[in-house]
């Protein structure tokens, strides 16, 4: 990872058409999984058969740094390295050193937690800052029908042991909640963040992909979750950080959770974020069919104002707001799948 990748001026990119910033880029590492979430990668569509993106086409790790750094000179402060399962990646401690390197403000990772208890360590002493852990349950039964693999709860309770002895904090767990199979695990999970001092939140199952037979019967609000630990734990709504998705809630004892409502009540007038797929192609949306080809210029020796250009020009046309346009029924055919965008 070159130096001279450090100097680069900051020159923010116009806002979209909508008057929105650029801040924040998702980068996904890989589109594959060791977890088989229905939600997300059911069986029955990521089997086998599956053609995963070749590694020939995925960004190279010096590619992923490139790409990031001309994010970063367009006014990005937050980066996320996400997946698929982001530890799968062999390179992963050498992207997130060349992240490091080119002074991310805000650096973070989210994983399943399954393979974090004996890579967290390294992924500190890289530069990683933080990390957000995904878990379902704590019910080993209900956590195994929502990640349908074989890999018992208690794995990624270490996963999340080890993130704090390393010193990955504060610590965010994501709950992604569908009707009938883990809602009633919410309050366990309130209870074990509160102990564990974790920062809790509560995904309204989403429409992503094309895959997950989605349907909003299977839809928990976040309203209907805040009122099931409101029941047991009285709270008071906190003012949103700027830029995060997350309505946030402060217990009156201590602690905090959040719901992130991109279904019931969507939030695309503040989204300020762009993400990076495995093969380099640039999305506006996590509900697009289409990417921006970035790999193609960065492989044809695109100097890095050519890659700004081009990178600037996409962000000022963009004018997503899926979720807010849900409700009219306007979906497009396909959606990217989650696994290959990233959360
Ligand atoms: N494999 C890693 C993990 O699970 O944390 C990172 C990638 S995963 C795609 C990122 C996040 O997306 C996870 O927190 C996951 O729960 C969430 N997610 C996946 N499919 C979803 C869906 N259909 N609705 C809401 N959230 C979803
Ligand atoms: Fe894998 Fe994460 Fe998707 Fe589950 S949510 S299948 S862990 S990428
Ligand atoms: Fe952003 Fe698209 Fe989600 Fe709206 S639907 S918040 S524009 S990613």
């Amino acid at each position: 990872m070159t130096s001279a990748l450090v100097a680069v001026p900051v020159v923010p990119a116009p806002a979209d058409a909508l008057g929105r910033g650029l801040r924040d880029l998702r980068i996904s590492v890989t589109d594959r999984c060791n977890f088989r979430c229905p939600y997300c990668m059911p069986r029955s569509h990521f089997g086998p058969g599956y053609r995963f993106v070749p590694t020939p086409a995925a960004l190279t790790a010096e590619e992923i740094v490139r790409v990031a750094s001309i994010f970063t000179s367009l006014g990005v402060t937050k980066v996320r390295v996400t997946g698929g399962e982001p530890l799968l990646r062999r390179e992963l401690d050498e992207i997130i050193r060349g992240l490091a390197g080119i002074g991310v403000a805000d650096l973070a990772l989210t994983t399943n937690g399954a393979l974090l208890q004996r890579r967290a360590a390294a992924l500190k002493a890289a530069g990683l800052q933080r990390v957000t852990v995904s878990l379902d349950s704590l019910h080993p039964e209900v956590f195994a029908a929502m990640s349908d693999v074989n890999v018992p709860v208690s794995q990624v309770l270490d996963g999340i042991h080890a993130a704090r002895d390393a010193g990955l904090s504060p610590i965010k767990v994501n709950c992604v909640v569908r009707r009938g199979v883990n809602e009633d695990g919410i309050i366990e999970l309130v209870d074990f963040a509160r102990r564990e001092d974790l920062v809790l939140r509560f995904i309204e199952y989403m429409d992503v992909g094309s895959s997950n037979g989605w349907r909003m019967d299977d839809v928990v609000s976040g309203a209907e979750i805040l009122g099931r630990i409101g029941s047991v734990h009285a709270l008071e709504e906190l003012p949103a950080d700027p830029g995060a998705v997350a309505r946030r809630y402060r217990f009156v004892d201590g602690g905090e959770v959040g719901v992130i409502t991109s279904v019931s009540r969507p939030f695309c007038g503040d989204c300020t974020r762009a993400r990076l797929g495995v093969d380099g192609r640039l999305f506006t949306c996590l509900f697009a069919s289409e990417g921006l080809d970035l790999r193609a210029p960065l492989r044809e020796g695109a100097s890095d104002h050519e890659l700004r250009t081009i990178v600037a020009r996409h962000w000022h046309q963009r004018d997503d707001r899926y979720s807010e346009l849900r409700a009219s029924g306007s979906r497009p055919l396909q959606h990217v799948e989650m696994s290959y965008i990233g959360g």
